[in-house]
């Protein structure tokens, strides 16, 4: 088992300046609260933790990922808990402890094995300190290598999921030592008889191979030393997973993989590398075509070095990388990598961006100081594409920035369409909010539920923007058509005609294309929208008498009654009436919970209004009558409410969060300064009752910055 002191020595020869009697601490903390706790393999569970922390001590990881390496099961496995843990090791290895404990909680199901790729990236978003994906995999690591303790089914299904997300992810970033490690640890679990069997090869060859490489390693520092150039040159072998999966690919046998052995030249400059190669190329034959100057061209990922293929001195291929000291370390251990080598998927190239940009950050900067590296490359590791997950756990990629309602016009249009509420991670969200990676996300439907034109503001897909726009305009059409009609049943009607009648007959077929509409909804449309009026149709009805002091044109305030009073079930109970036309006061906005009454229209039902509203005041008091809300309604009414507010970062989205966890939703939100640095709210919210209105109106009060609420009476203009 590790001892303390050799991580404290490890730390102390690349941090020689470090205070590490908090390792000492942590180490004391993890032994108390793991006490007693055995691993699978009979030990105690310290010598886990010891383990993990060493490995964060050979990647040369700051302080604090090595005291997350002593504490990183403690949260999850122990009494411990995260306050205790920032109490006594500060907030920054707390932040730690819990994005490893985090990152162990993520739902590595079979579905998700699938989208591995998608996945890595998730990991990568959710743990935003790249230290904490690196502590990850230190525990990995060690969990694979003490893998052979748990019963077959874990060690099939651990290892399937290191090969598919923790071995490319070391990959990634660079770190070949150990993803190389992982994969052969994997590969020996998912297929111990192909693991046997490809060692055992190796092993028989092994002798014959070091043999070889000790030859040419002794013609080829002769060849150094006449150039005057001194540089260390290793022989390396292909790893046991890399030589399967080369003759699974390319159906060879084991014999017939030849590049098993690459020489590998490491010299102390840049100008170096080229006279090497000059001195390679000058003993040997290089083979056509296989010259590749990574040096001056690096590949999109940062790696470096100039690789060639000669005919070696036994009449062999024999392949040559030649690279400098830094640009070795940057390929085994840096994040800048090697991980395009042998992958070429399109995935790869966002992440080759953000590896460039890695890798400038490891050129440019000095970096003797871990601590400051790792807040430099802070950020970069984050995609500007947010992962999701819909309830079932199905993984959705889409682009930053997105809301539930793009959300669910991803899954499908029709969810889009009718979609009423979202929940995320189970809290209720206002559909205008920023989706964020990780997020579950549930979208209620409704199948009265119509899409908004608010709605544009804020989505970011086009999926969503046109399919919102196109069934707007669906909408519209049916909407101006039914007005349509209605205008012309209740004209006809004032006529003393039938028209649903006259129209059945075929008696204005006629008239109806001397007026150029082939179709009544042609026709219904075109009055709808204002284009025709129906005094054109009944003049070629009517005798010439009955036309006079008849209207060119309906006026636009008929045609709005019209849409208005086409109202269905209303939330409200009429006294003495089952099926009444009934609408509510835009003075008002009366909601449920509040007392009402009823003023009956002419021709135009019933309207509902708070009983103190001043419209009522100068009424014709046998015009009101009686109503009462409908306990059995649950549909939301419109409400709307100001909020003025210190106009500071951040209130804003304070606001719309305390309205969304009331479990309403927010229709229109709109915001702007005022001169004396304050800010003016309105929101336009959907509640069941005053109740509810007061409750949340309660809660913004008690936001910090927030000076008044007031509920503003009237809807919005029609
Ligand atoms: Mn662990």
């Amino acid at each position: 088992m590790l001892r303390l002191n050799d991580i404290v020595e490890r730390v102390n020869s690349y941090l020689p300046e470090a205070d590490v009697e908090v390792i000492k601490r942590a180490y004391v903390y993890s032994a108390k609260v793991h006490s007693g706790q055995k691993r699978s393999s009979g030990e105690s569970y310290l010598g886990h933790p010891l383990e993990v922390a060493g490995i964060l001590a050979d990647l040369r990881l700051d302080l604090s990922s090595v005291v997350t390496g002593l504490l990183h099961d403690t949260v999850e496995d122990t009494l411990a808990t995260l306050d205790e843990i920032e109490a006594l090791f500060g907030k920054e290895v707390a932040l730690l402890v819990d994005g490893v404990t985090k990152i162990s909680k993520l739902p590595f199901t079979s579905k998700i094995e699938e989208q591995a790729e998608s996945f890595r990236k998730l990991f990568l978003a959710t743990a935003k300190d790249i230290r904490v994906v690196l502590v990850k995999l230190a525990d990995r690591l060690h969990n694979m290598r003490t893998l052979e303790y748990l019963p077959e089914d874990r060690q099939k299904r651990i290892s399937k999921e290191t090969l598919e997300i923790y071995s490319p992810l070391a990959h990634r970033l660079g770190i070949y030592w150990m993803r190389t490690e992982l994969e052969d640890l994997s590969f020996r679990f998912l297929n111990p008889e192909e693991y046997e069997n490809i060692s055992k090869l190796i092993a028989k060859k092994k002798k014959e191979w070091e043999k070889y490489v000790e030859s040419v390693k002794g013609i080829l520092e002769k060849q150094l030393i006449e150039f005057g150039i001194k540089a260390e040159i290793t022989g390396r072998f292909k790893h046991v997973y890399a030589i399967y999966n080369k003759m699974q690919t390319q159906n060879l046998e084991f014999d017939q993989v030849h590049d098993v052995i690459a020489f590998r030249i490491i010299t102390s400059s840049l100008r170096e590398c080229y006279e090497v190669l000059g001195a390679v190329h000058s003993a040997w034959k290089p083979v056509p075509g296989r010259f590749k100057d990574y040096i001056a061209l690096p590949k999109g990922n940062g790696y470096q070095t100039l690789h060639t293929t000669v005919i070696g001195p036994f009449g062999e291929r024999m392949e040559v990388q030649i690279r400098t000291q830094r640009m070795h370390e940057i390929a085994e251990y840096g994040i800048a990598a090697h991980w395009k080598y042998k992958e070429g998927s399109i995935e790869a190239v966002e992440s080759d961006k953000i590896y460039a940009s890695l890798r400038q950050l490891l050129e440019w900067r000095d970096i003797k100081d871990p601590t400051e590296f790792l807040e430099a490359v802070k950020g970069e590791l984050i995609p500007n594409m947010v992962y999701v997950f819909t309830p079932k756990g199905d993984l959705k990629e889409l682009p930053n920035g997105v809301t539930p309602v793009d959300f669910a016009y991803s899954i499908h249009t029709e969810v889009g369409n009718h979609c009423t509420r979202a929940r995320v991670n189970g809290k209720l969200v206002p559909l205008d909010y920023k989706l964020r990676s990780g997020d579950t996300v549930e979208i209620a439907t409704l199948p009265d539920k119509k899409p908004s034109r608010d709605w544009l503001r804020f989505v970011i897909t086009s999926r969503a923007k046109t399919k919102i726009r196109s069934w707007l305009r669906t909408e519209e059409r049916e909407q101006s058509k039914l007005v349509g009609k209605s205008i012309c049943e209740r004209k006809f009607k004032q006529h003393g005609l039938d028209y649903q009648k006259m129209l059945k007959s075929g008696e204005l077929n006629t008239p109806l294309s001397e007026l150029g509409f082939k179709e009544i909804d042609e026709f219904y449309l075109a009055l709808g929208y204002g284009k025709v009026s129906v005094t054109e149709l009944l003049k070629r009805i009517l005798p010439k008498e009955r036309l006079e002091g008849l209207p060119e044109k309906e006026s636009m305030l008929e045609r709005i009654i019209q849409t208005l009073t086409r109202s269905t079930n209303s939330g409200v109970l009429v006294k003495g009436f089952d099926d009444v036309m009934i609408r509510f006061g835009n003075c008002c906005t009366p909601l449920p919970g509040e007392n009402i009454v009823g003023y009956i229209t002419r021709g135009r039902g019933i309207t509902i209004h708070k009983h103190n509203c001043s419209q009522l005041l100068d009424v014709d008091p046998a015009r009101k009558i009686d109503v009462a809300w409908d306990r059995g309604f649950k549909e939301p009414r419109p409400a709307r409410i100001e909020v003025i507010c210190a106009d500071r970062p951040g209130i804003l989205s304070s606001i719309t969060r305390s309205i969304a966890s009331s479990d309403i939703n927010i229709s229109k939100a709109e915001i702007h300064s005022t001169d004396d640095e304050r800010a003016i709210g309105t929101f336009e919210i959907a509640v069941s009752d005053l109740n509810q209105l007061e409750g949340v109106m309660k809660s913004i009060k008690r936001l910090k910055g927030v000076i008044s609420v007031e509920r503003i009476l009237g809807a919005e203009e029609i």
